[in-house]
C-alpha cells in the first residue's frame, strides 16, 4: 500500500520529503550536460559531429527538432532547453555579448534590459558601452542608453586586458552547469508546488534530519509526521480494517492518542527522566507534542551523549504496541523506558566521534631572493558598496621600496575588491616591467581559484586579466598569507576608502 505520495518523496529533505530523484528530471538535468559540454567546447569531436550533421545554418542554441530527427538528437535539444533557461553572461570585453538581448545583468537569473529594443539598437555590443581608451564603462553611453541600469552596469567588472566574454549556468556561482543544479532547476519547471503538502508547518531538517539518532528512527518520525503508520484511525480512512481498538484501553487508535494520551503512554513519559518531566497535553497533536519534546532536557547520569532520547521513547511506545498485538507479549511501562534507555546508550556508544581533519591548502612558490614581492588587500563597505585598494612591493621580502592605493566605485563583495587590488597590483607591476613577482594576498578563494583555474561568475573580467596579465612575466607566482604580515596595506587600504567616502559625502561625484 502506497502511504505517502511520490510527489512527496521527491520533494528535499528540507521540505518534507526524502529527497528521491524524479528519473524525468534527472534524465533531462544529464541531458542539458551533454549541451553544456558542446556549448563550452565547442571544438570538441562530439560538438563537431552534432552540430555538422544538424546545425548547418543555424547556432546550437537557436536550432529546433526537425519532424524526423533522431532519438538521440531531440533528447539533446531537451537539455539544451533546460540549459537555455538558466543561461547568462559573465562580462569581459563585451564582444560577444548583444547588450539588449542577452542576458548579462545579473549573475543569478537571467536578466536583460527591459522594454523593447529601441530602433537600430538591437545589434548594439556591451562592448561598446565600453570606453576604448580605459576599457572601463563608458558613463555618458550608459547615461544615454540605460540611465535606470547604471548602478547594476558599473558595478559588472570587466575585463581591461581583452579578456573574453563567457557564457554561464547561473544556477552556480562558478558559472559551470552541475547535474544538481539541473536537477533542480527541471523539478521546479515542473511546478510541484508546496500546497500539495498538508504538513509544510514542520522545519524539517531540525525536527527529523539534523536530530542525533539513528537514520532508522528519523525515517520513523517522519512518517509519523506525514501519518503514514498503520494505526486505527488511519487504517481506518483507508478502508482496510474497521473498529480497530487501542491495545491498551480499548479506546479510538490515532497516532497522537498512541504516542502521547493513551494511559500506557502517559505511564511511560512519567517514567522518563526528563528535567522538569514531560506531561502531554490533552488536545495537541503529534506535531505540537513533538516540538515540545525536543525542547526537554534530560537528566543525568543517562549518559546518552548528544543523543536525544525521545525518538527512542516514541520507537519503543509502537514495538510495545506491536507486541503486544501480535504476539500478545505484555511489557509494562516501566520495561519499555529501560528498554528505550538502554537502546539509545548502545546507539550513541556505537557512534564513532568523527574527527574533523582540515587541511588547508599550502599555495608555496620557491623563494628566491632576485623575485619581488608585491603585497595586496583591500577594504570594502557592503552599506556603500565601495573599496579600498592597497597594494606594495618590496626587496628581499622585507623592504618596501613602492606602495599605492586607490579607491573604487560599485564593489559588491569582498572577494571582488580583493581581486581588483590584485589585478591593479599587477598592472603597476608590468608597467614598471618587473620580471619575477611573487604576489601575496589575504584572500584564499581568490589565490585558490587562481591556483587551480577555477572561476566566479562575478570576478570573470577580473581573473581573466589576471591570466592574460602573468603571459607578461617572466616569473609570477601568487600566495595566500595570512592577515597579519598585511598591517600595512591594510591600514592603506582602509585610509583610502574612508578618504574616499569623506570625498563622496561632501560632493556627489557625477559620472
Ligand atoms: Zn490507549
Amino acid at each position: 500500500m502506497d502511504w505517502i505520495a511520490w510527489d512527496t518523496m521527491i520533494k528535499s529533505k528540507q521540505e518534507g520529503g526524502l529527497g528521491f530523484r524524479d528519473i524525468q528530471c534527472f534524465n533531462d538535468a544529464l541531458l542539458a550536460k551533454l549541451s553544456w559540454r558542446m556549448l563550452e567546447s565547442p571544438s570538441c569531436l562530439l560538438a563537431r559531429v552534432l552540430k555538422g550533421k544538424y546545425c548547418h545554418d543555424q547556432d546550437f542554441m537557436q536550432v529546433s527538432a526537425p519532424s524526423s530527427c533522431s532519438h538521440g538528437w531531440r533528447g539533446i535539444l531537451i537539455g539544451r532547453d533546460l540549459l537555455k533557461e538558466q543561461l547568462g553572461w559573465a562580462i569581459g570585453n563585451g564582444e560577444k555579448v548583444l547588450a539588449w538581448d542577452d542576458a548579462w545583468l545579473s549573475l543569478i537569473a537571467p536578466v536583460r534590459p527591459m522594454g523593447p529594443t529601441p530602433e537600430h539598437q538591437s545589434s548594439l555590443k556591451v562592448a561598446e558601452l565600453i570606453s576604448t581608451e580605459t576599457k572601463e564603462w563608458n558613463g555618458q553611453m550608459i547615461e544615454n542608453h540605460f540611465p535606470l541600469l547604471r548602478d547594476k552596469i558599473l558595478s559588472i567588472k570587466t575585463s581591461k586586458w581583452g579578456g573574453e566574454d563567457k557564457q554561464i549556468w547561473l544556477r552556480h556561482k562558478s558559472g559551470s552547469y552541475t547535474t544538481k543544479t539541473g536537477y533542480y532547476t527541471a523539478v521546479e519547471r515542473k511546478q510541484i508546488t508546496p500546497e500539495q503538502n498538508p504538513r509544510n508547518s514542520s522545519d524539517w531538517l531540525p525536527e527529523i534530519w539534523k536530530l542525533t539518532t539513528s537514520p532508522k528512527l528519523k525515517l520513523f518520525i517522519w512518517k509519523i509526521k506525514h501519518r503514514a503508520l498503520p494505526v486505527g484511525d488511519r487504517l481506518e480512512a483507508r478502508q482496510v480494517l474497521s473498529g480497530t481498538k487501542c491495545i491498551h484501553c480499548e479506546s479510538h487508535e490515532s497516532i497522537s492518542h498512541l504516542f502521547f494520551q493513551c494511559p500506557y503512554a502517559l505511564k511511560v513519559w512519567e517514567l522518563v527522566p526528563f528535567s522538569g518531566g514531560f506531561n502531554p497535553m490533552p488536545l495537541n497533536d503529534f506535531d505540537l507534542e513533538w516540538k515540545r519534546l525536543l525542547r526537554t532536557v534530560v537528566l543525568p547520569p543517562i549518559g546518552l551523549g548528544n543523543a536525544i532520547l525521545a525518538p527512542w521513547i516514541i520507537w519503543a511506545i509502537w514495538k510495545a504496541r506491536n507486541q503486544k498485538l501480535f504476539q500478545n507479549r505484555t511489557f509494562s511501562a516501566q520495561e519499555t523506558v529501560t528498554k528505550a534507555i538502554c537502546d539509545a546508550k548502545e546507539w550513541a556508544t556505537a557512534q564513532v566521534p568523527v574527527k574533523i581533519c582540515e587541511q588547508r591548502r599550502k599555495i608555496q612558490p620557491n623563494r628566491s631572493t632576485t623575485e619581488i614581492t608585491c603585497k595586496s588587500d583591500a577594504a570594502w563597505r557592503k552599506d556603500l558598496q565601495a573599496a579600498g585598494l592597497a597594494w606594495s612591493f618590496y626587496r628581499n621580502q622585507k623592504e618596501r621600496f613602492s606602495s599605492h592605493d586607490q579607491p573604487v566605485a560599485f564593489v559588491n563583495s569582498s572577494l571582488m575588491a580583493e581581486g581588483l587590488a590584485l589585478r591593479a597590483a599587477m598592472e603597476q607591476a608590468v608597467a614598471l616591467q618587473m620580471r619575477r613577482v611573487v604576489f601575496e594576498s589575504d584572500s584564499l578563494p581568490l589565490v585558490t581559484a587562481i591556483a587551480d583555474g577555477s572561476s566566479f561568475s562575478d570576478l570573470h573580467g577580473i581573473l581573466s586579466d589576471i591570466y592574460l596579465l602573468s603571459i607578461s612575466f617572466d616569473f609570477v607566482s601568487f600566495s595566500f598569507c595570512r592577515r597579519e604580515t598585511l598591517c600595512f596595506e591594510d591600514s592603506a587600504a582602509k585610509n583610502s576608502l574612508s578618504n574616499f567616502v569623506l570625498t563622496q559625502t561632501i560632493e556627489p561625484v557625477l559620472v
